[in-house]
């Protein structure tokens, strides 16, 4: 192994802006490569790391010197995915934790403070909203939900506690589009930071930092990992918000394990190109989904119909894996589709090679009231839909199960 195998991987890290694209940076960025010489990533799975002599082992601690020390502060696998989600998503810094909820609360908490405020979008994840709900509220930082489609409704939320924005765009189930840049410029106006979940699309097919959002979140648990292994998160923006966060994640141990890294920095290696698939698929399953009888209505923003097709396409290259439809009838019709389906899984999950369906009503939004849900649109005739990358022709073929037993 020589120095310059080493210059060549630092190259590709601070290079990564200018002239490298998302397909290359999956693959190549943020590898630390060892003196082994090894092609693929290491994995580091050690809780500590040793010294050459008491002075080093002090100058370290006192922070004289660079280095690692224990793995809740820092670990080679850890920071080869931190820096190679960093390149992806054109963030300066990243910071990785052991979900994706961890993320946002580590985010909240070193950043926020008591009598602070935030304008969330009411169509986040649910666990996103018990956060800012009950345990943000705890601490004295209040949240006031707004329609994520309608910047005038942001603008109006804002008051002079006002320091954050989040969104999550598309949202789940029913891909409803914040305008990203619009509600930045109103946040930047009131010096709040605009937060972004970047979950169902990833940097493969929107880079939110581009349009003016500070920090962007992930849950890694869906597409990052795309295959259903593992539970982790990340936060990417600039050095100065991210020190504040990693201060925390240090301090108060929400860190990612050495193994759930080394999985996801696999996983980030093939997701422009299953991003792509999974659209693709998405994409024609909706406009097939659109054309059949038995079915109300299909919500994908990819479809030109889609109330905010137009900026879909400004601002995401492509339109996601995930679409919702609405089956003619209620809770039992929606219920007799999912049961009549035989390949896709059953299961809240999504972002997965395996196609997964879902009642919302039921499940993921079952905790909500009656006329919460309906308020929110998710009605009982709801389907969510994760297109994974099974053959489009069996993935028809079983939906057209779901779509018979409507008939019966
Ligand atoms: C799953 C999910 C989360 C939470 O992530 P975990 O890894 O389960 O903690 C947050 N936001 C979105 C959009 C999600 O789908």
């Amino acid at each position: 192994m020589t120095q310059s195998s080493f210059e060549r991987e630092a190259r590709i890290h601070f290079t990564a802006e200018q002239d490298l694209s998302v397909d290359t940076l999956a693959v190549r960025a943020g590898q630390n490569r060892t003196a082994e010489g090894e092609h693929s990533d290491a994995i580091f799975p050690t809780s500590s790391f040793v010294f050459s002599s008491a002075r080093e082992a002090a100058a370290r601690f006192g922070g004289d010197e660079e280095g690692n020390i224990y793995s809740r502060f820092t670990n080679p696998t850890v920071q080869a995915f931190e820096q190679r989600i960093a390149a992806l998503e054109g963030g300066e810094r990243a910071v990785a934790t052991a979900s994706g909820m961890a993320a946002i609360l580590n985010l909240g908490l070193a950043l926020l403070q008591q009598g602070d405020h935030v304008v969330c979008s009411r169509s986040v994840f649910g666990s996103t909203v018990s956060l800012f709900n009950k345990y943000f509220t705890r601490a004295g930082i209040t949240t006031t939900f707004v329609d994520p489609v309608d910047p005038a409704a942001w603008e109006a939320a804002v008051t002079d506690n006002t320091r954050m924005f989040f969104m999550e765009t598309p949202s789940n189930p029913l891909a409803e589009l914040s305008d990203i840049s619009a509600i930045a410029e109103i946040a930047h106006r009131h010096d709040a930071l605009v937060v972004v979940d970047n979950c169902f699309l990833t940097p493969a097919l929107q880079r939110p930092l581009d349009f003016g959002a500070d920090v962007v979140m992930h849950s890694a648990t869906k597409y990052i990992d795309g295959q259903g292994r593992c539970v982790g998160g990340v936060l990417v923006g600039r050095d100065k918000e991210m020190e504040e966060v990693f201060g925390l994640v240090r301090t108060g141990g929400a860190c990612m394990s050495p193994f759930n890294a080394w999985v996801f920095l696999k996983g980030l290696e093939t997701l422009p190109l299953r991003m792509r698939a999974h659209s693709e698929s998405a994409l024609e399953i909706a406009r097939w989904l659109q054309t059949q009888p038995g079915v109300r209505k299909v919500y994908y923003s990819g479809l030109e119909d889609h109330p905010q097709h137009a900026l879909a396409c400004k601002q995401q290259s492509a339109f996601g894996g995930v679409l919702a439809f609405e089956v003619e009838g209620e809770r039992e019709e929606a219920w007799r589709f999912i049961d009549a389906t035989e390949l896709v899984s059953i299961t809240g999950n999504l972002g997965d090679v395996k196609s997964t369906i879902t009642h919302p009503a039921t499940t993921t939004h079952g905790r909500m009231s009656v006329e919460e849900r309906e308020a929110a649109g998710i009605r009982e005739g709801l389907i969510r839909f994760s297109v994974g990358l099974e053959s489009i022709a069996d993935l028809k073929a079983d939906l057209q199960r779901g779509l018979d037993a409507l008939k019966g």
